[in-house]
C-alpha cells in the first residue's frame, strides 16, 4: 500500500470550553459524540464541562473518586474530566496504557486528543480495546524522534481514526490510522523535511519497518512492518 494515506491534513476542529486554559482547550465540539455511553444525559455533560475545564485530576472530590473507584480507574494526570464524561472511562484506561510505556517525550494527552476531534458532523472515538497496544511501537518510534530531533512534539495531529471519521476526513480506504497503528505528528519549528529525514533515519537502523508519509504541514509515521514511503 504505497500512495496516499490520506488527502487532507487532519486538523479538523476541535471544539473549545468556554473559559478554559489553552492547556485544557480540548473538547468535544457542539454536540454529543457518536461514542458518548448510552443513556448520558445532554444536559448534566454542558452543565459538567465548565468545571472539567480545570481538568480536576489530581485530589478528585470524594464523588468523583468514588465513580473511579466504582469503575476500577484512577483519574490520570492531565486528562480532562470533560474527556471522560464524553467518552468513558475507557479514556483513562487507555490513558494508562499510554502511561505504561513510560515516554520520555509524549503525554497520554497528547495521544488522546486527536480522538476528540470532529470533521462536520462527524465525531472521532477511541480505539477499540482490541486495537490499543498498536500504538505502542508507533509511539516509541515517535519518542525516540523526538529525542533526536530535540525539539518538542507540537501535536499529533492524528492517531486512531474510526472508519466513519477516516471517511470524512478523506483518509484512505484501508489508512492504518483505522488500525491504530498510525500518527501524523507536527513539530513547532521543525520542517516536515527533517521530521521525516529522522523518521527513515531510525527505520535504516532497524528501529522499526512502517510508512512515512511527508506532507506540507505534517508527517505521518506507521509501524506497519513493512517500509513505504509517499
Ligand atoms: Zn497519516
Amino acid at each position: 500500500m504505497g500512495a496516499f494515506d490520506h488527502k487532507t491534513p487532519d486538523t479538523g476542529s476541535l471544539g473549545k470550553v468556554g473559559s478554559s486554559t489553552p492547556a485544557d482547550s480540548f473538547s468535544v465540539g457542539g454536540s454529543i459524540p457518536e461514542c458518548l455511553k448510552s443513556g448520558y444525559n445532554r444536559r448534566k455533560f454542558l452543565s459538567v464541562t465548565g468545571a472539567a475545564a480545570a481538568g480536576v485530576v489530581i485530589g478528585a472530590p470524594r464523588a468523583e473518586s468514588a465513580f473511579f473507584g466504582l469503575m476500577g480507574d484512577k483519574p490520570v494526570p492531565g486528562i480532562p474530566h470533560a474527556w471522560v464524561q464524553a467518552k468513558g472511562s475507557d479514556v483513562l484506561r487507555y490513558a494508562r496504557y499510554i502511561q505504561s510505556l513510560n515516554l520520555r517525550n509524549i503525554t497520554p494527552r497528547m495521544v488522546l486528543a486527536p480522538h476528540f476531534k470532529t470533521r462536520g458532523r462527524i465525531h472521532n472515538c477511541l480505539p477499540p480495546k482490541s486495537l490499543w497496544t498498536q500504538m505502542g511501537p508507533t509511539l516509541k518510534v515517535i519518542d525516540k524522534m523526538v529525542t533526536r530531533i530535540g525539539a518538542p512534539l507540537r501535536e499529533i495531529t492524528s492517531a486512531y481514526r474510526s472508519p466513519r471519521y477516516n471517511r470524512a476526513v478523506g483518509g484512505k480506504s484501508r489508512s492504518y490510522h483505522m488500525r491504530n497503528l498510525a500518527c501524523d505528528i507536527q513539530f513547532q519549528g521543525i520542517s516536515p523535511h527533517h521530521v521525516a529525514y529522522v523518521a527513515r533515519q531510525l527505520r535504516s537502523q532497524g528501529f522499526y519497518k512502517g510508512g512515512i508519509g511527508r506532507y506540507s504541514s505534517f508527517v505521518h509515521v506507521d509501524t506497519r512492518g513493512m517500509n513505504v514511503d509517499w
